[in-house]
């Protein structure tokens, strides 16, 4: 099979997941959340395939970051701070 189809194949199937995972996580569901954001990442790191907003992903706990609900956003100095309510870490991005 073509690299690249495999890598198309790939891309569906994180994007499906991604959002299973976000499903889970507004059903509260955190054991199938984790086990699809591992499974993402896992993937990723596989098929070296990039992850689509991968900044509302906490890779600490292994959870969607959904705004308002498990973290919050500020905007600090020209950057964005995403904090993970679950376990407090913070990633910044640069805006
Ligand atoms: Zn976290």
């Amino acid at each position: 099979m073509p690299r690249k189809y495999i890598k198309k194949r790939a891309e569906i199937w994180i994007k499906d997941l991604l959002a299973l995972a976000r499903r889970m996580e507004i059903e509260d569901n955190y054991d199938l959340e984790r086990r699809y954001v591992s499974l993402v990442l896992e993937i990723s790191k596989h098929y070296k395939v990039k992850i689509p907003e991968k900044r509302f992903i906490c890779k600490n706990c292994k959870i969607i970051l959904i705004p308002g609900k498990n973290s919050t956003v500020r905007i600090k100095k020209g950057r964005v701070n995403i904090k993970c309510l679950r376990c407090g870490n913070i990633r910044r991005f640069v805006i």
